[in-house]
């Protein structure tokens, strides 16, 4: 198999325990499918502009949830009660329940184990709502305090989203894009990231100023799946070529509103205008 192949062909991917991970692949779970931007589309409803920037870009899954029978189960009053003893409050339309349990979000094998190795019992309050919204592939403002668990609360549902993409190709830049504001904020999620994206081999780099940008150029060059960045040297890098953005399928602001209350506005707008699929995780 070339490693140009699909995900799809390598016997370890999470793509080959879909019929009992609870995953699903997006022409078997119409519903999803028929309202995603993709669908939209391949009807014609898209925009002329979006339509344009998604010409000949391949098409990507970004639903893999299915919600277990536990959930299923769970009652709109005992969804509340949760919700109430976890002081977890939702906005939007057609929020999915919580998941009360790490077995039942339907996380595939390697990432359980991750979970299991670290000794977590169960999950935090944004991960038992984020989770199931952003394996939904649903855009999502997450806010919760630090130490709170959010960084696994966007990565492990991006994980999962990377290894149901095809490889990377020579040139490709990453699948998942994290913006950070500082340094110490994108090291550290780079460590949780390194972590628990090393049983699928996933390859990650961390990108920010104040220092030599060769080694970072060489990673980006090499090709990383995951690439956790502050604004300016992304941008660095974007306009001196060493990387680009037309793979980005997943992508997330950490502490947004402090990139913003730094005046990351017109960086930040940069970079989303090269995002050409866009699915948005924001989280405080
Ligand atoms: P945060 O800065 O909000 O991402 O929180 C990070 C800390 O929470 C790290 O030490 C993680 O290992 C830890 N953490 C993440 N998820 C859980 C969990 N479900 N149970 C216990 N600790 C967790």
């Amino acid at each position: 198999m070339s490693r140009y192949d699909s995900r799809a062909a390598d016997p370890g991917s999470y793509r080959d325990r879909r019929p009992d991970s609870g995953f699903g692949y997006k022409r078997e779970n119409e519903s999803s499918y028929r309202s995603s931007s993709l669908a939209k589309y391949e009807r014609g409803e898209q925009s002329p502009q979006r339509k344009t920037d998604l010409d000949g870009l391949p098409p990507f899954e970004k639903n893999f949830y299915v919600e277990s029978s536990s959930v299923a189960a769970l009652t709109e009053r005992e969804v509340e009660e949760y919700r109430r003893r976890r002081e977890i409050t939702v906005e939007g339309k057609d929020v999915p329940k919580p998941v009360t349990r790490f077995g039942d979000v339907g996380f595939p094998d390697y990432v359980i184990q991750e979970i299991e190795k670290a000794g977590f019992t169960e999950p935090t309050p944004i991960q038992a709502q984020g989770w199931p919204m952003a394996l939904r592939g649903r855009d999502l403002i997450g806010i919760a305090e630090t130490g709170s668990g959010k960084t696994l609360a966007y990565l492990l549902p991006a994980i999962v989203h990377v290894n149901a993409q095809p490889f990377l190709a020579p040139g490709d830049g990453p699948i998942v894009l994290v913006l950070a504001p500082t340094r110490e904020l994108a090291v550290q999620i780079q460590q949780e990231a390194t972590k628990f994206g090393a049983s699928s081999k996933l390859k990650n780099t961390c990108i920010y100023g104040g220092v030599p940008k060769g080694p970072q150029v060489r990673d980006l060059q090499k090709g990383v799946e995951i690439v956790i960045a502050t604004p300016g040297r992304l941008i660095d890098m974007l306009e001196s070529h060493h990387t680009n953005l037309r793979r980005v399928t997943y992508l997330v602001l950490d502490e947004a509103d402090r990139m913003l209350d730094m005046g990351f506005e017109p960086q930040i707008r940069k970079i989303v205008d090269q995002v050409c699929y866009l699915l948005l995780t924001l989280s405080q």
